[in-house]
């Protein structure tokens, strides 16, 4: 029970309070005072792409610095229609059907807040990107996790076959899944994207999908939207951004597709949250989604090799590596070293070789999930990579 406004002391409201303060800000804080190379979170080194950086300063410079269109710069809105028609075969209409938003995180809150009511539950994959429990919470919503598992014969993460159809209850609103995956690197293969498109259509359920990795996927795999599969394009939010993609991770622009009634439920949030996105970022997204290849399939064959690098130090000093199929990052199993859990070996981690890496147990809703897991970020400058591979290197568990 929630005491009356006056007797409850002063600070963070009971809805947010569990979330407390994300394991980044500790972890990164940790990495300066101790002088370690930072695989935590995942942001690149670099400065971002020089035709980026060219086309925003040049924005800003010509004076488009005032509130854009709340749905987005019409520059922007055909570029991002004419990538998912080129990349995808999806057609999108950019005066209906497309959002432009502050970054994917507001995306999926403004769908998460929109188009929920308190009480209702959404389904979702987990681990999980940190911010999908607090929004939910935020809505007065109810999260109901479902466990991604793994496979150790066939070496891959895999959504158990009939784990998210047993999820979904009358009071399921939204299914909220993320591929490719933040933290476990997991792409969803055919199977498994057939699976949580017959669930969401025999249950006529509303598919909330975060694809930010959508570009980085290795190894010949490809990603494919959820809004291709048969019966899913006129029930499915499909959410994406240019952070990762064109490595700007602090510019927050991204966007939400889909069909122009859901996607009013999404800019009713967002309206009221930060109401429109930087003009002079969105122009110069727009200049990057013209030339997509030319900046995602570089950085690509990059993260690729870093992953490589990073698995072989990982597994050189013991450690169970669960290799990643896309994005940012991978994950390794600590048991066969240490008994120790996640937040324990993260936290002593930079005493004992000079490496910050994070636990994925802040990525699971109950104490206990995750616990011998740890994400590492290879989204780094090779020499970054090389030197913590060095660093684990040297140092015996
Ligand atoms: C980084 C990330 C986001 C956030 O994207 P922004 O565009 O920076 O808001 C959303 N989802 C996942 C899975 C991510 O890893």
């Amino acid at each position: 029970m929630t005491l009356p406004a006056r007797d409850r002391p002063r600070g963070v409201a009971s809805r947010l309070a569990p979330f407390g303060t994300t394991i980044f800000a500790e972890m990164s804080a940790l990495a300066v005072a101790t002088g370690s190379v930072n695989l935590g979170q995942g942001f690149p080194e670099d400065p971002g792409p020089a035709l980026l950086r060219s086309a925003a300063s040049a924005a800003i410079e010509e004076g488009d610095n005032q509130y854009p269109p709340g749905i987005g710069v019409a520059a922007l809105l055909e570029a991002v229609a004419a990538h998912q028609l080129a990349e995808h075969g999806l057609a999108y209409d950019p005066a209906r059907e497309i959002l432009v938003t502050a970054g994917a995180t507001e995306a999926i809150a403004s769908a998460v807040l929109g188009l929920c009511e308190p009480g209702d539950e959404v389904v979702m994959l987990e681990p999980s990107y940190d911010s999908y429990a607090a929004v939910v919470a935020m809505a007065g919503a109810v999260r109901v996790p479902v466990r991604l598992a793994y496979d150790e014969a066939a070496g891959r993460w895999v959504l158990p076959p009939g784990a998210l159809e047993a999820a979904v209850t009358e009071r399921t609103r939204l299914v909220l899944v993320n591929s490719p995956h933040n933290p476990t690197g997991k792409v969803l293969d055919g199977d498994e994207r057939a699976e949580v498109a017959g669930v969401c259509c025999r249950h006529d359920l509303v598919c909330v999908t975060d694809e930010v990795y959508e570009h980085l996927v290795f190894d010949g795999r490809r990603h494919v939207p959820l809004a291709t599969l048969p019966g899913m394009r006129d029930r499915t939010v499909t959410i994406s951004s240019a952070g990762k993609s064109f490595s700007v991770t602090g510019w927050k622009v991204g966007w939400a597709c889909a069909p122009a009634d859901l996607l009013a439920g999404v800019r009713s949030a967002k309206q009221f949250l930060t109401y429109v996105t930087p003009a002079p970022l969105q122009r110069a997204v727009a200049v990057g989604l013209a030339v997509t290849h030319d900046l995602v399939d570089p950085l690509r064959d990059e993260l690729r090799a870093n992953r490589d690098l990073l698995a072989k130090g990982l597994a050189g000093v013991g450690l169970a590596v669960r290799d990643a199929e896309g994005t940012y990052f991978l994950t390794v199993d600590l048991s066969p070293v240490t008994g120790e859990d996640g937040a324990t070996f993260c936290r002593a981690l930079p005493a004992r070789c000079g490496v910050v890496a994070v636990p994925c147990s802040v990525f699971y809703g109950d104490p206990d999930g995750g616990r011998s897991l740890v994400r590492f970020a290879f989204c780094k400058r090779r020499a970054t990579i090389e030197e913590a591979v060095d660093r684990l290197g040297r140092w015996r568990p």
